[in-house]
């Protein structure tokens, strides 16, 4: 059994809770491959070694030195270097680290710089080597993960019983080191599970996994104890937030389940996300709704006209207006005689919206072009909901009797999802309202 273990920066944020992370990882053989981010905050208010990092390039391209920045990241690493009782010797790591920032002037090599000096760290305190990501992490030059990582890592780790990897970053095409997009050490733990095989990609954090629905709406909302990797997809995709996007897609591939887990109540099941197939044959009693999310601010353009079922290029004319303002829409519900676009509102601000309706009408001299803004989309996901019948009948209702007006309705192809677009002002009302029909049952 291989498990690839990814722990996040407020799991990394001070010594006490790298301890903390140790005994995890020692509690359990099969925690094999550890790959850490940069310190976080260890409290309100504290400020996350990747953001002064930030702060040191921007000191770097000032005045050609680190300065008050970088001797924040200094004495962070000192105090856990100390609180971890390490002989390491930290300083001098910092120190010629911050003659390479010197020398690259570059953002990418200089935000890097926290995730080494954790991966030195994490590596020494559990003894086990330390592999820099920058050796094993490619991007090609369309600036993607290729092959050759997955070979990298596998060549790397293969004499390794155990190793830590540094997260965030890699290396380009042209031998300098780039980072993933911030929370990307996200995509490193994933890149990793999948070049050795892993049985289990474990994400540590500091929450026991995804909520049904945000908790900022409904307080303490239940927890999704498992959930596939469409569903997870679907409602990511809506705004829920606990792994990093683009984390899914190196797993997912290869059908590795991935385990969200709270570095600060290990004991809590956490939630698991599993391969969809494996997902449906292994539920035993599936909830209709699996969990709720949802986004505010579309813009939602309806355009009708009779007969557009038999207008050949109707579709392709309207695309082609949008491919002149390069925008993409995140939705197409049609009927026979409409279609609506859903927008994202900031794609078609400062009188963007406008040319683009012009531009419609004049392709498809619609009969009627009706525009909504400020519409928020709440998508209901869950695979049971395909299986139960009056599922739409209980949203609408439970939406209706919240005195809340439906603005559009989207239904995916696959039954996995419906999504009700309400106004804005309507949002928190609708989320609480589905909520209370589907979970407090
Ligand atoms: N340290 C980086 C960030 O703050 C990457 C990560 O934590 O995943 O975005």
């Amino acid at each position: 059994m291989i498990k690839v273990c990814k722990f996040g920066g407020t799991s990394m944020s001070d010594g006490i809770n790298m301890r903390r992370v140790a005994d995890i990882i020692d509690a359990d053989p099969s925690r094999r491959y550890i790959v850490v981010s940069a310190p976080g905050k260890r409290f309100g208010g504290d400020t996350k070694i990747t953001d002064l990092l930030y702060e040191t390039q921007r000191e770097v391209a000032e005045s050609g030195c680190v300065g008050e920045s970088y001797r924040k990241v200094m004495a962070r690493f000192q105090s856990i270097a100390e609180e971890l009782g390490l002989s390491f010797d930290v300083g001098a790591l910092l120190l010629a680290a911050a003659k390479e920032i010197e020398r690259e002037r570059s953002t990418d090599f200089t935000l890097s710089r926290g995730e080494f000096i954790t991966g030195k760290l994490m590596a020494e305190l559990l003894g086990i080597p330390f592999v820099d990501a920058r050796d094993v992490v490619k991007f090609g030059a369309d600036g993607k993960v290729g092959r050759k990582t997955f070979q990298l890592l596998k060549e790397a780790l293969k004499d390794k019983r155990r190793a830590v990897i540094a997260g965030f970053y890699g290396e380009d095409a042209n031998g300098r080191v780039k980072t993933f997009s911030r929370g990307g050490s996200d995509v490193s733990g994933a890149i990793v599970a999948r070049a050795v095989g892993a049985d289990e990609y474990e994400n540590w954090t500091d929450v026991s996994g995804f909520l049904a629905c945000d908790p900022s709406i409904v307080p303490s909302p239940c927890g999704i104890r498992e959930l596939s990797y469409k569903e997870l997809r679907e409602l990511s995709y809506m705004g829920a937030r606990v792994l990093h996007s683009e984390s899914i897609f190196p797993v997912r591939e290869a059908d590795i389940p991935i385990h969200i887990k709270n570095t600060f109540r290990p004991g809590d099941e956490g939630t698991r996300i599993l391969p969809t197939a494996a997902y449906l044959a292994g539920a035993k009693t599936m909830r209709t709704v699996t969990g709720i999310a949802g986004k505010k601010n579309f813009t939602v353009i309806h355009i009708e006209k009779s007969l557009m079922n038999t207008e050949i290029g109707f579709t392709y004319r309207v695309m082609e207006a949008l491919v002149k303002h390069s925008i993409s829409f995140e939705h197409l519900p049609s009927g026979i005689d409409t279609m609506s676009l859903v927008i994202d509102s900031e794609q078609v601000s400062g009188g963007v919206l406008e040319s683009l309706g012009e531009d419609i009408a004049r392709a498809v001299s619609p009969d009627r072009m009706n525009i909504m803004t400020d519409i928020a989309l709440i998508a209901v996901v869950g695979h049971g909901m395909a299986k139960s019948v009056g599922t739409s009948a209980r949203l609408f209702s439970a939406i209706a009797n919240a005195g809340v007006n439906v603005r559009m309705i989207d239904q995916g192809s696959s039954e996995l999802n419906i999504i009700v677009g309400v106004d804005n002002c309507n949002y928190e009302r609708t989320v609480r309202a589905v909520y209370e029909e589907f979970f407090r049952e």
